[in-house]
């Protein structure tokens, strides 16, 4: 057996570093790591099936993309989503959208988008992880625990002493949201809630503007909340935190800009940023290199020639009622969502994703940091991880497979034309 320690998590967005990994002749195992989702898909076993399926039965690797290539030149409504993969298999996944006129979005951009929407209206001050544990005093964790999503946020981010406050301390107070879990206990001594003990509870979006009533200095009847408004102006550096897809209610789009006004609110007097995360399956990745290469974010089309966007109509769920084909991309986790299309799905995932039903084609890919190396974004968009290679199970990645269908559907345009060209036409 052989371990190594020190590797990079390529799972939930916050670039966790330090997983150690016992390889043997079986496979591939996590050290626990305290993290449920490390522990879980750092599990690889070397015997897997690698064989593509066509309607269920194995098929040859060059039969599975010629098969690919077929069905996505010859639709007429494309969709390329699920889009969870390295940089490089996004890009690739964007060249080939492209070339047929497809759509694209992550399957997770739900909360990227209930973000974006806001920064698109209002413009925002945002700040990264590395801020939030070295400089912040006052963390404001707003709506359900995070760590539900990024699991060691608490433990790697905020319950080390911040190295350039005077003293060390810091404190957390957690607005809303429901009864804490266990994730939070690593911040011990420094951990306060608002609104979790009254009954009933506020919902969030009023507890919200309780806080910026008090912090706009008008009458309010909430003495927790004056005191938290007192609190927020005298901190050095405050950090407003949320993941925006726990957000529940019919416009979670609305909280986050009440967030957004208040982190300038407080910013008027002292320094205060926000922490929106999102970013799992290297969703950020995606949105960047979507943007890299069209100048546009997520849910673009290509439909018309040249890239267009329209964060409803492109949404994936919503293009899935008129997609003809739909290539699906999940690369990191053997699990997919369930859909219902009428058209004909292509799914490229790990060899361990059980799929019902059965799409048109599957082609098993690898898990980047694991199957072979590749780059993702952590969750506050500043940061490209390289994550390594840890076993050969003979699986290539997105960018290779989709590379073969390029190439596939350049071979069958070069062959077109040229029987075109000999029938005279
Ligand atoms: S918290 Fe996220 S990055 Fe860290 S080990 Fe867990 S899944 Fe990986």
């Amino acid at each position: 057996m052989t371990f190594h320690p020190e590797i990079l998590c390529p799972f939930c967005g916050l670039g966790c570093g330090d997983i150690g990994i016992d390889l043997d002749d079986s496979g591939i195992a996590p050290r626990p790591s305290g993290c449920p989702q490390a522990d879980r898909l750092f599990r690889r076993s070397l015997s897997v099936a690698t064989d593509a399926r066509l309607a269920g039965t194995p098929v040859p690797a060059d039969r599975a993309v010629a098969e690919a290539a077929r069905l996505l030149g010859s639709a007429r409504a494309p969709l390329i989503a699920g889009l969870a993969a390295d940089v490089e298999g996004v890009l690739a996944a964007l060249t080939l959208a492209a070339r047929i006129g497809a759509t694209v979005d992550h399957e997770r951009s739900d909360a990227l988008f209930r973000n974006l929407a806001v920064l698109r209206r209002f413009g925002w001050s945002v700040t990264t992880l590395a801020e939030l544990r070295n400089r912040c005093d006052l963390v404001l964790v707003v709506g359900r625990d995070p760590a539900a999503a990024f699991p060691r946020l608490w433990e790697r981010w905020v319950a080390p002493a911040p190295a350039f406050v005077p003293g060390g301390g810091r404190s957390v107070v957690f607005l809303g949201g429901e009864p804490l879990p266990e994730t939070v206990q690593c911040l011990a001594g420094q951990i306060e809630t608002q609104g979790l003990d009254s009954d009933p509870q506020p919902d969030l979006a009023t507890l919200v503007t309780r806080l910026r009533t008090a912090l706009a200095g008008r009458a309010t009847d909430d003495d927790r909340m004056a005191e938290l408004a007192a609190r927020l102006r005298a901190a050095r550096y405050a950090v407003v935190v949320w993941a925006a897809g726990l957000f529940e209610g019919p416009q979670p789009d609305l909280t986050v800009e009440a967030l957004v006004r208040l982190v300038r609110t407080v910013d008027g007097t002292t320094r205060c940023a926000g922490l929106p995360l999102s970013g799992a399956d290297n969703l950020i990745g995606a949105n960047q290199a979507c943007t890299w290469r069209t100048g546009f974010p997520l849910r673009t089309g290509f439909q018309a020639g040249a890239p267009f966007h329209d964060p409803d109509r492109f949404d994936w769920r919503e293009r899935l009622r008129n997609a003809d084909v739909t290539l699906w991309i999940s690369a990191f986790r053997p699990e997919a969502p369930e859909f219902v299309t009428g058209g004909s799905v292509i799914m490229l995932a790990p060899p361990e994703t059980a799929v019902t039903p059965e799409p048109a084609l599957f082609i098993p890919v690898g898990t980047p940091g694991i199957d072979h190396a590749g780059d993702v974004f952590r969750a506050d968009s500043v940061v490209a991880l390289h994550a390594g290679a840890l076993i050969d199970r003979g699986l290539p990645s997105v960018a290779d497979v989709i590379g073969r269908m390029l190439a596939a559907l350049e071979q069958s345009a070069g062959t077109g034309a040229e029987t075109r060209e000999e029938a005279g036409c």
